[in-house]
């Protein structure tokens, strides 16, 4: 007993961080990583930054906007930084690795800039710095891998949605993306710690995992391998014995990586998300040549057609990029006419930036700013044309609908994703049910915005279902508003 006493008090630590994550989902998923690690040290989570012992932006640097408002909100803490001198300031991830030293530079006041393979050693970093140690770069390779074999979940915020990294960096060299010199080459973790930690968070009410990489169809290239099944179809096979696990989404494929074997594996889960991003960028051979996306349209067509062959009801989603150097109105044509082809779901269109320590700095930026602007407007304009037909064909459909809040707009309600992506109501007047919960439905109405459903069980036949569920994911049962 007195040894447990002792313990406590020497791993007590009060002091508190205060994190803000800027990017993509790797990143939030990085940051439940780095709430784990602080957490485990003895640290508590502090929502306001004036308030922190510790203050870190895990940062983004594919678009300048996201680096501006990263240099924006760190000169905005100067003044906590006078006020209270012991604050450890610091920035962590894409922006760290590529600013580097330089950061200390331009701001100062910061004293810790960690790359993003290094994050996991946070909480040691920062107490180097108040030890006295001074300011602490530590950035590039790192000699450990970023993804623990056993992942702590302390850091999990709850709920029946989870995400999981499968694997690390790209080997692919886009002449616009940052992301290879920062993040480095493909790291995969081995298959049998995915699994344990999927089955671990299914047993604390996990339904959802999202599988996360960059070129997530690139998953394994670095593994040793028996036979030519691709390791992450192999993953696939595995995780459908995970009882209880519902269902699994894929961020991001890669066209290049998705060959046949790899469709057949998607097409035989029980628990495949028939919702898949798959950017094409662009629909002219000449620019997809440029930016060294490594396809050309035609093989991104064939890659469709067996896709849909296998799936017909999967739906797609792309990122576009308007206005890259020597983009011709016509090079915009064939982007249109793609994106008609293949029916997108959802689009994320970008005007082209050009980004320091990238390959296309080179080429001349030679699209003026207004006319990408044009470009951006007429493809989200397109986009939400063709995501209106899509769902209104949703009509008189069978699926399964997953559970995710009730909103406040529509009282007795619960809106949940269906398999294919698209955001769906369903009636339950009085408030049984549970988020995570996926129950089939038949797909009745649709008023312009929103799909409505009803199940094919009864209610009582849900409630059993229901029961099955851990109960650790009711406290995602948030309103939205
Ligand atoms: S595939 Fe291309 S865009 Fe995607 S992370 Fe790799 S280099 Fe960047």
């Amino acid at each position: 007993m007195t040894k447990t006493v002792v313990a406590i008090t020497e791993t007590t630590n009060t002091r508190s961080f205060n994190l803000r994550v800027f990017g993509c989902q790797m990143n939030s998923y990085d940051g439940e990583l780095i709430r784990g690690a602080f957490s485990r040290a003895g640290y508590r989570e502090e929502l306001n930054p004036e308030a922190a012992d510790v203050v870190l932006f895990h940062t983004c640097s594919v678009r300048e906007h996201a680096e501006e408002r990263v240099h924006s909100l760190l000169g905005a803490l100067k003044r906590t930084k006078r006020e209270r001198p012991h604050v450890v300031l610091g920035v962590v991830g894409c922006m760290a690795d590529r600013e580097s030293e330089e950061l200390f530079e331009r701001e100062p006041h910061v004293d810790l800039v960690c790359g993003s393979r290094h994050f996991p050693k946070l909480p040691k970093l920062v107490e180097k710095v108040i030890s006295g140690e001074g300011r602490v770069l530590l950035v590039g390779d790192s000699d450990f891998a970023v993804d623990a074999p056993v992942r702590d979940l302390a850091g999990h915020p709850g709920g029946f949605s989870s995400q999981v990294a499968i694997m690390r960096g790209c080997d692919l060299n886009c002449s616009f993306c940052i992301v290879p010199s920062v993040r480095g080459r493909v790291e995969s973790r081995p298959i049998k710690d995915i699994l344990d930690e999927c089955r671990r968070l299914v047993e604390r009410g996990t339904t959802e995992i999202s599988l996360l990489g960059q070129t997530i169809d690139s998953y394994g290239v670095d593994l040793s391998s028996s036979g030519s099944i691709p390791q992450l179809a192999r993953l696939l096979d595995e995780l459908a014995e995970v009882e209880g696990l519902r269902r699994i989404r894929l961020i991001t494929l890669h066209p290049a990586y998705c060959n046949d074997e790899l469709v057949e594996a998607l097409a035989r889960s029980p628990q495949f998300m028939r919702f898949l991003p798959i950017p094409l960028q662009s629909g002219s051979d000449s620019v997809l040549k440029r930016m060294k996306r490594g396809y050309t349209l035609d093989l991104y067509r064939k890659r469709i057609q067996k896709l849909r062959e296998k799936m017909p009801d999967l739906e797609l989603v792309s990122d576009w990029i308007v206005g890259f150097p020597g983009e011709t109105e016509r090079d915009f044509e064939a982007s249109v006419d793609a994106m008609k082809e293949f029916g997108f779901l959802q689009s994320y269109v970008f005007q082209y930036s050009p980004r320091p320590g990238t390959p296309s700095t080179q080429l001349e930026d030679d699209v003026p700013a207004q006319e990408k602007g044009r470009r951006n407007r007429l493809l989200l304009d397109l986009q939400a044309e063709i995501a209106r037909e899509r769902t209104s064909s949703q009509v008189g459909k069978a699926g399964s609908l997953m559970l995710d809040l009730r909103p406040e707009k529509n009282p007795g309600y619960w809106r949940g994703k269906l398999q294919t992506g698209h955001s769906a109501l369903l009636p339950d007047p009085d408030g049984l049910f549970r988020p995570g919960l996926q129950i089939p439905v038949q797909i009745q109405d649709w008023q312009g915005k929103e799909l409505f459903v009803e199940s094919v069980l009864s209610q009582k036949k849900v409630l059993e279902m229901q029961a099955k569920i851990p109960t650790a994911q009711v406290e995602s049962s948030i309103l939205d508003v």
